[in-house]
């Protein structure tokens, strides 16, 4: 990057260091940017800095939201008593497109990875054990199907079934190591109803 300017290189490697964006991209993204009209490069900065800045966890399900309490949470036409357990806000959100699931979710922010030293104080697990002292009726397992998620499934509902809670986890008809948020919405339902009981 030695033939562009001190800025025009800074803005690239900046770009370059977000997930999926490449060494190509970063220098397309940054000429890109430098053509824009001025206005429009400070409404898209100031609009990162303020999503970074008001965006937070629910107060009850941890999903990121720049509420207290999600829209989801405050819904009192769902079914407060049913949790479906994703690991991230995109696997919500991909439940979400199906339109099918009417209970409430609850948000890891990761799995357990013995491997990169994740444990199940690194996610929002003790959180998720405090939601179940409400009346809950079922707690749904949607963590990926990767090994990370099928053990942080196995922990979890190891976790619940001493509390009588029932515990279920969504059918395998997602592909091994498939990202929730990359399988299609009809699959993701069929998972859903297919559940099994742990
Ligand atoms: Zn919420």
């Amino acid at each position: 990057m030695d033939y562009y300017s001190r800025q025009i290189s800074k803005l690239m490697e900046e770009l370059a260091s977000l997930p999926g964006i490449g060494s190509k991209s970063a220098q397309r993204l940054a000429f890109h940017i430098l053509n824009m009209p001025i206005q429009q490069v400070e409404s898209l900065s100031a609009t990162i800095i303020e999503a970074r800045r008001k965006v937070k966890y629910c107060r009850k399900c941890y999903t990121l939201t720049d509420e207290d309490v999600c829209p989801i949470c405050r819904n009192t036409k769902r079914d407060h008593r049913t949790i479906m357990v994703v690991e991230n806000t995109r696997d919500l959100a991909a439940y979400e497109k199906t339109n099918k699931y009417e209970g409430v979710y609850h948000v890891l922010h990761g799995a357990i990875s013995p491997m990169l030293g994740i444990g199940p104080n690194d996610i929002k697990l003790k959180e998720l054990m405090q939601r179940l002292c409400e009346d809950i009726d079922e707690v749904i397992i949607a963590t990926n199907s990767s090994l990370e998620g099928e053990t942080t499934a196995m922990y979890i509902s190891k976790l619940i079934k001493p509390t009588g809670i029932k515990v279920s986890r969504i059918a395998s008809g997602v592909p091994v190591g498939g990202d929730l948020e990359y399988i299609d919405e009809m699959t993701l339902y069929r998972a859903l109803e297919g559940r099994t009981e742990l």
